[in-house]
């Protein structure tokens, strides 16, 4: 649903290469607490909603920790797959909130559930997050100004990913896109999430 099976296939991969990207960069600005080098980290985790199949290195949540000993400071790079400690893969979240906004065609409680896995209480808790705690947050303030007026704050996150994806145009992009503006914009969007 909302992509197609082997556009999901390859959708998690792809997005675990900008992950790698935006580790990097975030390796070399060195320890933010001592200047220490960086080094990778990266921990397993078990993100749910994705598809079948996907490999270990899919669910790596990369992370870096300072060189130095006595310091050993752990850093979080930003993530376009991962919500802070949110089980469900991010693109998940979005996706379901999305459909059940527009009442996308099959996009019943019954069809979602068994399709990405997510319950009926946890679909109403995320549509509840975005209709009112969302839009307050410093990371969407920040991506207001670089996204087009026309995205209202009551219609977040659907409003913004047809933004993005020129209306449905390019899916696989405008859904890539968002996810790179929410992991670059700051952390507190995910902070208040449940
Ligand atoms: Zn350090």
């Amino acid at each position: 649903m909302y992509l197609d099976r082997a556009q999901w296939a390859t959708f998690f991969p792809a997005l675990l290469l900008i992950d790698v990207d935006l580790a990097e960069q975030c390796r070399q600005n060195r320890c933010p607490h001592c200047g220490g080098p960086l080094h990778r980290s990266d921990y397993p985790r078990k993100p749910r909603g994705g598809p079948d199949g996907l490999g270990d290195e899919v669910c790596l949540r990369l992370s870096l920790c300072c060189g130095r000993e006595g310091c050993r400071h752990r850093k979080m790079p930003p993530s376009c797959r991962f919500l802070g400690r949110k089980v469900y893969f991010a693109a998940i979240v979005l996706v379901v909130v999305t459909m059940r906004q527009r009442r996308l065609g099959s996009a019943s409680a019954a069809k979602l559930k068994a399709t990405f896995g997510v319950s009926w209480e946890t679909d109403k808790r995320w549509m509840t997050y975005f209709a009112e705690v969302f839009s307050t947050t410093s990371t969407w303030k920040r991506i207001r100004g670089l996204v087009t007026s026309t995205v209202r704050d009551d219609d977040l996150p659907a409003g913004l990913l047809e933004v993005l994806d020129g209306a449905g145009e390019d899916k696989v992009g405008g859904l890539t896109r968002c996810l790179e503006l929410l992991a670059t914009g700051g952390e507190e969007a995910w902070e208040h999430s449940k």
